[in-house]
C-alpha cells in the first residue's frame, strides 16, 4: 500500500463538488425530491440532503474518511438501515440510482483520474493506473474502488475521499469487503511505510543463481493488525510470490525480479556506485540515489515509491541487501 499523497486534494474535492452538481436534475435536488416520502425515509432524505448540500465548505461528498464514518454511525444509529441486507435491496437501489455513480464517472471518471494522476495502484504496487485519452477519445483509466462499498453504502458513492483509483484485480479482491480506517488502512492517510517491509527468505544459495524456486518473499507488518489485514485481503504475498497456499501451478511471481535486484547488489557494490555516481554526477546523477535508481530501473526513495510499479519491493529488497 502506497498512501497517495497530494497538495492540491481540497481543490480538487471542491471541483469534485461542481462536477457531481452539474448534471441535472442535480444531486440536492434529486435528494429533495425524495424528502417529499413520509416516515422514516422522509427523515433520512432530509439529513441526506442537508448533509450532501455544501454548507459552510462542508458536504458529504467532500467530507475527510474520518467524517464520513461519523456519519456511517450517525445514520446507523439514528435510522438503523444496513443496506448490505437484502431488506433493504429497494432502498439501496433507488439510492443507487440517487446518487448514479455509474453516470458520474462516464462523464467525470477520466477527468478524476486524469487530476489524481495515480500512475500505479495504490493497493498491490504491482500494476500501472495510467489514464490516457485523445481530446473525447477515452483509451484507459484506473478503477474506482469504493473504500466504503457501494452496496453497504451507497449514499457515499459519490463521496470524493471514498474514490480510490486502483487496478481492477485489487478492486475485485477488495469487492464488498466492509472497510473502516479503524480496521484498514485507507491510502489517502496512510500507506506501509515506515512500518511494513518486504523481505527475502532463501531456502537455498542456489537462488542467488536464478533458480527462483528457492526464495521466498515475505511481507513482514510488524506487527501491525492493519497492515496485516490488509496483506491478507489484497493477497500480496501470493501476488509477489506469484502462487497460492498449495504451491500448485506456481510461477515465479516476481520472485525472478527479486533475484536480479541481490544479484546486481552483488554486482554493483557500494564502491562501485560511489565510483559510477562521481564519473557521472551532473551529467545523468544528480544524487547517490539516482544512481542506485538507475542500476535497479526503479525508485528506491519514499517520494518515489508510486511511480513506478515494485518500487516498494525494490526499495526493501534493495535495503535489506545493502545496496544504499
Ligand atoms: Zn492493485
Amino acid at each position: 500500500m502506497i498512501r497517495i499523497k497530494r497538495d492540491n486534494l481540497n481543490a480538487l474535492a471542491r471541483q469534485h463538488y461542481i462536477n457531481v452538481e452539474s448534471f441535472a436534475p442535480k444531486l440536492t435536488e434529486r435528494l429533495e425530491e425524495k424528502s417529499k416520502k413520509s416516515g422514516i425515509l422522509q427523515s433520512f432524505y432530509k439529513q441526506l440532503f442537508k448533509d450532501v448540500k455544501l454548507t459552510n465548505g462542508e458536504s458529504l461528498l467532500i467530507s475527510t474518511p474520518e467524517k464520513l464514518e461519523e456519519k456511517i454511525i450517525e445514520y446507523t444509529n439514528t435510522f438503523g438501515f444496513d443496506f448490505s441486507k437484502n431488506i433493504y435491496k429497494t432502498l439501496r437501489r433507488e439510492l443507487q440510482k440517487v446518487f448514479d455513480y455509474n453516470g458520474y464517472a462516464k462523464e467525470y471518471g477520466y477527468w478524476l483520474a486524469k487530476e489524481l494522476n495515480v500512475n500505479v495502484c495504490p493497493y498491490c504496487n504491482r500494476q500501472y493506473t495510467f489514464t490516457i485519452s485523445h481530446g473525447r477519445k477515452k483509451i484507459v483509466r484506473p478503477e474506482f474502488d469504493h473504500f466504503y462499498n457501494k452496496k453497504s453504502y451507497p449514499y457515499l458513492s459519490l463521496s470524493f475521499y471514498n474514490l480510490i483509483p486502483s487496478c481492477s484485480i485489487c478492486n475485485r479482491l477488495k469487492g464488498f469487503k466492509d472497510f473502516s480506517i479503524k480496521k484498514n488502512i485507507h491510502p489517502y492517510l496512510k500507506g506501509f511505510t515506515p512500518i511494513a517491509k518486504f523481505e527475502t527468505k532463501l531456502t537455498d544459495i542456489e537462488a542467488i543463481w536464478g533458480d527462483s524456486d528457492k526464495i521466498e518473499l515475505l511481507l513482514n507488518t510488524g506487527g501491525n493488525p492493519l497492515i496485516k489485514k490488509n496483506a491478507k485481503i489484497f493477497k500480496l504475498e501470493e501476488l509477489y510470490n506469484g502462487y497460492g497456499a498449495t504451491r500448485k501451478n506456481n510461477v515465479s511471481g516476481h520472485r525472478d525480479y527479486v533475484i536480479e535486484i541481490i544479484q546486481k547488489r552483488l554486482i554493483y557494490n557500494s564502491t562501485y556506485i560511489d565510483e559510477l555516481f562521481e564519473t557521472y554526477q551532473g551529467i545523468f546523477f544528480k544524487t547517490r540515489e539516482d544512481t542506485v535508481r538507475l542500476v535497479l530501473s526503479n525508485y528506491v526513495t519514499e517520494d518515489g515509491l508510486e511511480k513506478r510499479v515494485l518500487s516498494k519491493l525494490t526499495k526493501d529488497i534493495n535495503e535489506e541487501w545493502g545496496l544504499i
